[in-house]
C-alpha cells in the first residue's frame, strides 16, 4: 500500500475522532471560566454580574429593578410552597415588607437587598425541606425505572435551586410512586386471598398444581413490577380447577344438606347460620368468584364442626 494512502486514512480516522468529540461533549465550560459563588457556593460564570442561583450581586452596575422583578416572581411561586412545608415566614415577610417600602421610593438597591435576603432564606429552607421529602422516595427508586429517572432529574433541579421545575417533576414522581404502592398493595392482598383459597381447596382434596403454576406466573410479573397485570393473572388462578371445585362443592353441599336437616330436627341453632353461609356461597358461585366460594365452604365446615 502506498504511503500517502496511509496518511489519508489516518487523516480520515482523526476527523472521525473530532466528530465523536463534538457529538458527545455538549457545552462543557472550561473550569477557569467558572467560579464559586461566595454566598450559595454554586458554580457561576466568572463574568456574571449576579448569581443566577441566590441572586447575590457581584457587580454594582446591575439592573436592580430587574432583579427585584425576578425575585418577586420567584417568591410568588415559593410562598405557597413554604406554607405547605410549614416554613416559618416571620423574618421573610418582614424583609419583603421592607423591600416594598424601598422600591416604592425608587431605592431599588436597598429594596433588592431586603428582597434577596428574603429569597435566600426562603429558598434554603425550601430546598432543605424538599431534600427531606426526597429521602422518602429513595427506596421507591429500585421499584420502577420511571421513578428512578424522575428522582434523578428532581435531585438535579433541587441542586440547582430550580424550584419550579423541581416541583413539577417531584409531583409527577410522587403520583407515580403512590400509584405503584397502591398497585403493589392490591397485588399482595389478592395473592394472599388466592393462596388461602388454594389451601382450603387442598383441604377438600383438590389437586391445585395447575393453579399454583398460574400463581407463579403472577409472581414473576410482580417481580417485574407489573402489578396490575399480575392481579389480572391471579383473578384467573382458580379457573383451571373450576370443574374440580364444582365436583367437590356438590358432594360437600349434599353433606351440608343432611347436616342442616339433622340440626333443624334436633333444634340446633347452627342450622340458621349454615343456611346463611350457603346462600352467600351460591351468590359467589353464580358470580364466578371461586376464591370466595372456597372461603364460604371453609366457613360452613367450621360452622358445622362447632
Ligand atoms: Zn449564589
Amino acid at each position: 500500500m502506498p504511503e500517502e494512502n496511509i496518511d489519508e486514512i489516518i487523516q480520515e480516522i482523526l476527523s472521525e475522532e473530532k466528530k465523536v468529540e463534538e457529538g458527545s461533549e455538549e457545552e462543557v465550560i472550561p473550569p477557569e471560566e467558572l467560579y464559586e459563588c461566595p454566598v450559595c457556593h454554586h458554580q457561576v460564570y466568572e463574568d456574571a454580574k449576579f448569581c443566577p442561583y441566590c441572586y447575590a450581586v457581584f457587580e454594582e452596575d446591575v439592573d436592580y429593578k430587574m432583579l427585584i422583578e425576578t425575585l418577586i416572581k420567584k417568591l410568588k411561586f415559593m410562598i405557597p410552597l413554604a406554607r405547605e412545608l410549614k416554613i416559618p415566614m416571620g423574618k421573610i415577610n418582614q424583609d419583603i415588607k421592607e423591600a416594598k417600602k424601598y422600591a416604592a421610593n425608587n431605592d431599588y438597591p436597598t429594596g433588592y437587598t431586603h428582597l434577596q435576603e428574603a429569597y435566600y432564606t426562603l429558598i434554603k429552607s425550601i430546598v432543605d425541606e424538599y431534600k427531606k421529602e426526597m429521602e422518602k422516595y429513595e427506596i421507591m427508586m429500585g421499584l420502577n425505572a420511571d421513578i428512578r429517572s424522575m428522582y434523578t432529574k428532581a435531585s438535579e433541579y433541587l441542586e440547582d435551586w430550580d424550584i419550579e421545575n423541581f416541583v413539577k417533576v417531584f409531583n409527577e414522581m410522587r403520583e407515580k410512586a403512590t400509584a405503584l404502592s397502591r398497585d403493589l398493595k392490591a397485588y399482595l392482598e389478592k395473592l394472599e386471598s388466592v393462596e388461602n383459597a388454594l389451601e382450603i381447596a387442598k383441604g377438600f382434596g383438590i389437586d391445585v398444581s395447575k393453579s399454583i403454576n398460574v400463581v407463579d406466573t403472577s409472581k414473576d410479573m410482580a417481580d417485574a413490577r407489573k402489578y396490575q397485570e399480575a392481579v389480572k393473572v391471579l383473578n384467573e388462578a382458580l379457573t383451571p380447577i373450576k370443574d374440580e371445585i364444582q365436583e367437590k362443592m356438590q358432594a360437600f353441599l349434599k353433606m351440608v344438606k343432611e347436616e342442616v336437616m339433622r340440626a333443624t330436627y334436633s333444634g340446633n341453632s347452627n342450622a340458621k347460620s349454615i343456611i346463611k353461609l350457603v346462600r352467600e356461597l351460591k351468590f359467589y358461585w353464580d358470580e364466578g368468584n371461586l376464591v370466595k366460594v372456597l372461603e364460604k365452604m371453609d366457613e360452613i365446615n367450621k360452622e358445622m364442626s362447632k
